[in-house]
Formats: structure tokens, C-alpha cells, sequence
């Protein structure tokens, strides 16, 4: 049933910002799901949600929010002619579990996310990546619904960059080319990049990963930190001192707070630099 919840968005976001609201649904099927989009899609700004380690929520009141929570769950193993192998998955399975499960079948490839706070959905919506690997180029073919119902998009349909995908409705399933490495292998690449982002990204505090995208040969974090802005805070938005590109909340950020806290990162960089700082986060207001 399509029943909006009343909940907070501060619980639901990993940067623990947001209010409550009364436009969160979870449909528990592709008709729910469907039916949301061509209820609302003339009225209202439509937003998937995965594990929201990406989003920053701000005034939501026009728009309706789509959780991935309930969506019917899917792992399908395939072996193709050529020996690929196939796998078909939910948007709503987390990339950790996936990786540790995959491991079970002496399967893998997709370590490089590990330790990322994020489902399948999001991770393939925003091509997320690290180590120079982005997950597109593991994308097989995805399902997307919208208002007209579940249609069928290849990999080259998806036109997937640097943080950005052409996809435009809400991942209902993913079908991902595997690799097959042996099961301690990838157990121990996932033990070794978990470390290396438990060194390096302020993982004890709530926040959603680098806010800004890095410049052409450029490293967003450290134009910020050679800006000296490390420890800068509004209120309790701060800029990390582990990671420069890590905005933080301290404990009772505000929306407001963390919008000029960005301000302030962008104009130093622009005034330093002369280098504009593009979002990699989303911003939901108005
Ligand atoms: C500690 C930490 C480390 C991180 N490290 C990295 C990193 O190394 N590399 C990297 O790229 N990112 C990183 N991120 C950012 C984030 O995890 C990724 O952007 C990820 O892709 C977001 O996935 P999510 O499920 O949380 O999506 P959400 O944050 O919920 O949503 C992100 C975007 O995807 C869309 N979306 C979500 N689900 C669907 C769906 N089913 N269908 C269509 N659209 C959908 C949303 O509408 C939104 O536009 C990190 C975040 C954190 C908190």
C-alpha cells in the first residue's frame, strides 16, 4: 500500500540532517512503485532514496521522497555462454553484503567500494567509485521504473561519467558483470580498503562522503585544506581534519549550517584558485 510515513529524515540520512516529513514512501512492489510515479510525477520532484550516504536534505516539502527499503529483494547468478558471469540483483542490497556474499561463490571485482555506506541502487545512479574504478563499468543492464511502467536500459544507454549517470527513475534491478577471484582474496582486498578509509575519512562521525567533485587533475580535498579550512565550522558543520573533502556534523548541524559551510569552501577555493568546486552530493530543497 502507497502510505506516505510520517518519519524524520534526520534518522533516515547518514549525515543525521533533516526534518520530519510527511512525503517518504515505501512500496513493496513494482505496481506501488509505479503507481507513486504516475501519481506525482506532474506535481512533484521525484527522489529514489538508497542508504542516503549521498544526500543532503533540506526543505523536502515539494517533493516525494521513494525509499528502496522494501522493494522485492533479488540475487540471481548466471553463467553466460562466453563464461561471464552474470549477476542480477535489488537496488536495496548493500554493497558490503553483496561483496561478502559474492565471495561465497568465489566471485568478485566490486571490492573497490568496500567500507562505502551504500545500496546497490545509489552506488549505480551516481556511477560511484574509488581507486580509479567506477561501478558503471561493471553495469551489464539496469531496470528502471518510472510513470510508464519498467523498461530495460543496457550499460551504453546509461552514459555513465564521473559521478553521474543519464538515469531517470527509480533502479528496480541491476544485472552486474562479475569476476571470479577466489573468496580470500577478495575477503582480504574488502579487510584492506576498509583500513585504508578507516585512516584516512572521519568514519565515527555522521556525514555522506566527499561533498565536492575533484577538479581536472585536482584534488578537491586538498585545495580545501591548503585553503586552511580544516576544523572551519559553522555551528556544528565542520570540515574534517582527517579528510579536507569530509564535511561533518558534530552532533545538531543544521541544513543551514552545512549550506554555508559550503559557500564559505567554495568562494576561498574560487578566491585562491580560481577553481569552481562542483557538488558531488545532492542537495534536496524546494
Ligand atoms: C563514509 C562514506 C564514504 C563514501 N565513499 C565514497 C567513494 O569512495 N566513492 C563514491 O563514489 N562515493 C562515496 N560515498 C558517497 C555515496 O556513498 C555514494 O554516492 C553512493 O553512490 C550513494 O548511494 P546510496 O545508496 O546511499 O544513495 P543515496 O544517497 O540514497 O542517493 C544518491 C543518489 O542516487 C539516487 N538513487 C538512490 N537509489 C536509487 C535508485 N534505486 N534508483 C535511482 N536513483 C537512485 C538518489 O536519488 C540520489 O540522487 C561515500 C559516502 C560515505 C558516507
Amino acid at each position: 500500500m502507497n502510505k506516505p510515513c510520517m518519519l524524520s529524515l534526520r534518522d533516515l540520512s547518514h549525515i543525521k540532517i533533516g526534518e520530519d516529513t510527511s512525503h517518504l514512501y515505501f512500496p513493496k512492489s513494482f505496481d506501488d512503485l509505479i503507481n507513486l510515479y504516475q501519481k506525482y510525477h506532474n506535481t512533484n520532484k521525484i527522489i529514489p532514496l538508497g542508504g542516503c550516504s549521498n544526500i543532503l536534505f533540506g526543505n523536502t516539502e515539494h517533493h516525494v521522497l521513494i525509499s528502496d527499503k522494501y522493494i522485492p529483494w533479488k540475487f540471481i547468478l548466471e553463467k553466460t555462454k562466453e563464461d561471464n558471469n552474470l549477476l542480477t540483483i535489488s537496488p536495496n542490497i548493500n554493497i558490503n553484503v553483496l561483496i561478502k556474499k559474492l565471495a561465497e561463490y568465489n566471485l568478485g571485482g566490486l571490492e573497490f567500494l568496500s567500507g562505502i555506506p551504500a545500496n546497490m541502487g545509489g552506488l549505480v545512479a551516481m556511477n560511484a567509485g574509488a581507486y580509479q574504478k567506477q561501478i558503471g563499468d561493471y553495469v551489464h543492464s539496469i531496470k528502471v521504473a518510472n510513470q510508464d511502467g519498467i523498461k530495460t536500459f543496457r550499460k551504453e544507454d546509461c552514459h555513465f561519467s564521473y559521478r553521474k549517470s543519464s538515469i531517470n527513475g527509480f533502479i528496480v534491478e541491476i544485472t552486474l558483470n562479475v569476476e571470479k577471484v577466489d573468496k580470500g582474496i577478495v575477503l582480504s582486498k574488502m579487510r584492506e580498503n576498509i583500513d585504508k578509509r578507516r585512516q584516512s575519512q572521519p568514519l565515527n562521525m555522521p556525514n555522506i562522503g566527499c561533498f565536492f567533485k575533484n577538479p581536472e587533475n585536482n584534488s578537491a580535498g586538498r585545495l580545501i585544506d591548503s585553503c586552511g579550512l580544516k576544523g572551519y565550522a559553522v555551528g556544528d558543520a565542520m570540515v574534517s581534519y582527517e579528510h579536507a573533502n569530509f564535511l561533518i556534523n558534530k552532533g545538531q548541524a543544521s541544513f543551514k549550517e552545512m549550506l554555508t559551510l559550503i559557500d564559505k569552501i567554495k568562494s576561498e577555493v574560487k578566491r585562491k584558485y580560481n577553481i569552481e568546486l562542483e557538488l558531488e552530493i545532492k542537495i534536496i530543497n524546494e
